[in-house]
Formats: structure tokens, C-alpha cells, sequence
């Protein structure tokens, strides 16, 4: 499998000096491919189609191993699943109630706010992570930093 730009975890998968095989570089792939924060069995589907001999075990244990090497992160959205996603800028999610999409959103006001919560504390603020729930209310275009699509 050639290094493509669209498969720019697979880039960050032999940077991080990991050992690649193709079952590791197909889940890189369908990892590469999913905006939506897939959870470990989606990734399974997804990354089953293209190699039928990708066991959900060894998405789990490659998940694992991504983890460990900081090149993905786990997102809990309180649905009692862990969701994925390749480790990138600082971004809250905003967790839609009524079909459990998951939008994502930067908002420079926030940080300013929580870096003033924790300076009242008596700390220097060097990271976030915020889950927010809510309902969509009328018929407006998703305003997601990048298009999630289940
Ligand atoms: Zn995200």
C-alpha cells in the first residue's frame, strides 16, 4: 500500500516508528477515512471490508497500540462506547441527543475562559477536553469545523 496524502495516519504510523502490517496499515486507512469517531466495532465494519482477515481483536489491539503511540485518541460521549479519532488540534465535541452524532467545534472564547477558571485556581491552563449534549432546534446546516456524516 502506497503512502498517499490520503492516508495521512499511515504517514504518522511509520513517523511514530511503529511496525506496519497491512492489516495495521488497512485500520490505519479506515481510520484515515472516518470523520465521525468511530467506535471500535464501526471501525471493524469499515476496515473488514476491505480485508476480510481483520478480526475485531486485532482492531482493538491495534487501536491499542495507536493509543499508546499518541496518534489516537479515545472520545467518550457517555453512550458507554469509546469512540476514535486520529489525534489532532485541540477541538471540543458537541454530541447531537437525538441521533448521537458527534460535531466538533474550536472556540477561542472558551479556552480564554477556562484558561481564566484555572488561573483562579491557581493553574496554568495547558489543556481541554469538553463534551457538550444538545438538541438540534430547526432545519440549520450542521456548523461542525468539518463535515461528520454517520
Ligand atoms: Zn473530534
Amino acid at each position: 500500500m502506497a503512502v498517499t496524502m490520503e492516508n495521512a495516519m499511515l504517514k504518522k504510523c511509520i513517523d511514530a516508528g511503529l511496525r506496519m502490517t497491512s492489516q495495521r496499515e488497512t485500520i490505519a486507512m479506515a481510520l484515515d477515512q472516518s470523520y465521525d469517531h468511530p467506535d471500535a466495532e464501526l471501525l471493524y465494519k469499515r476496515a473488514n471490508e476491505i480485508d476480510s482477515t481483520i478480526s475485531i481483536a486485532t482492531i482493538y489491539r491495534t487501536l491499542g497500540i495507536f493509543e499508546r503511540a499518541g496518534l489516537v485518541q479515545k472520545v467518550d460521549v457517555g453512550d458507554g462506547k469509546s469512540h476514535y479519532e486520529i489525534a489532532r488540534d485541540q477541538h471540543e465535541h458537541l454530541v447531537d441527543t437525538q441521533n448521537g452524532q458527534i460535531h466538533e467545534f474550536k472556540s477561542e472564547e472558551l479556552t480564554a475562559l477556562l484558561s481564566e477558571i484555572a488561573d483562579k485556581m491557581g493553574f496554568e491552563l495547558t489543556s481541554h477536553k469538553l463534551e457538550v449534549y444538545g438538541k438540534k432546534h430547526g432545519d440549520v446546516a450542521c456548523r461542525c469545523i468539518q463535515i461528520k456524516v454517520y
